[in-house]
């Protein structure tokens, strides 16, 4: 059976049954090469179900805002499930609320070649799933941080220009931020006017700010899907910053976003021994 009749199979009998209210996975978009985000309530529509690798957003997002009559049902990929476990794990979502059919990955395609996350993922099978639809795929082993080494390995001027050619591309339009599973706030920093934190223009100064700002709120939080990037209209690269902040989570904490349930998160935890240095003055 290939992966999209195991899906489709498995949905139905879910919905058929009424363990879950809603499938949220993909269906065969109307463009060529393009699927889109679909939410399957009945037998008859989960036939519709697929997860190729036209597949491009990150499904876990839905979960903040999907209208919940019931369990509900989800597609997720290696870095998908990891979203999900990071949305449980921050008590945006109850383990039980949600029933995961596993993908096991083959990755995602942009222009015709495999997506940059993709090239470098190491979590293509789910670390969190109750059903997989398909046999596992074998996980590879590269260096991640291997463009973010050769970043630092640059002058502050030339990671200055990089950054401000970057940031200057962006027109304000917050696709990245509604594409991603870690970015549920119901009120958002860069939506708020009282207290306003920063300015609404996207001149260098305000669009610096959010860039800066939004990957620092994804320090361990981020699981690197790649959602963010393939959203921007502006093909800004989103992905330096936000792999930068990897680096420092695991070098700093030894953490690595979306693993496991049980490790506490870097920046939601503390411990009495703490070094508190930088907060004394010299
Ligand atoms: S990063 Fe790419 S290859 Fe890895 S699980 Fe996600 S979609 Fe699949
Ligand atoms: S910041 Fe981008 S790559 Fe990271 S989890 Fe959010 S959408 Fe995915
Ligand atoms: S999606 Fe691109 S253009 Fe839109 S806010 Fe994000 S970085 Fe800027």
């Amino acid at each position: 059976m290939n992966i999209n009749n195991s899906i489709q199979e498995k949905a139905k009998e879910l919905l058929a049954k009424n363990s879950v209210g809603v499938v949220v996975g993909f269906s065969k978009g109307t463009i060529n090469n393009k699927s889109t985000p679909f939410f399957a309530r009945t037998p008859v529509e989960a036939e519709k179900l697929i997860c190729d690798s036209n597949c491009t957003q990150n499904l876990a997002t839905y979960l903040h805002t999907i209208e919940r009559k019931g369990k509900i049902g989800i597609l997720a990929r290696g870095c998908e499930a990891r979203s999900v476990l990071t949305l449980i794990k921050e008590k945006q979502l109850n383990r039980e609320d949600v029933y995961i059919i596993g993908i096991p990955c083959q990755g995602v395609a942009e222009n015709g070649e495999l997506h940059s996350s993709c090239k470098i993922c190491t979590s293509k099978n789910p670390v969190i799933y109750d059903d997989l639809a398909s046999e596992k795929v074998e996980d590879q082993e590269v260096d991640r941080f291997e463009e973010v080494n050769l970043f630092e390995g640059q002058s502050s001027d030339e990671r200055w220009s990089f950054f401000e050619n970057e940031v200057s591309k962006c027109i304000r339009c917050y696709a990245c931020r509604n594409a991603c599973p870690s970015c549920y706030c119901p009120s958002c920093f860069v939506d708020q006017s009282q207290p306003s934190w920063f300015g609404k223009t996207n001149n260098l100064s305000d669009t610096s700010v959010f860039h800066i700002v939004r990957a620092l709120h994804m320090a361990g939080r981020c699981v690197d899907c790649g959602a963010c990037s393939r959203s921007c209209p502006m093909g800004v690269n989103l992905r330096k910053l936000t792999l930068k902040m990897e680096k420092e989570v695991l070098e700093r904490f030894n953490y690595t976003t979306g693993m496991n349930l049980e490790e506490a998160a870097p920046l939601a935890s503390f411990s009495a021994e703490d070094n508190e240095d930088y907060m004394r003055e010299e």
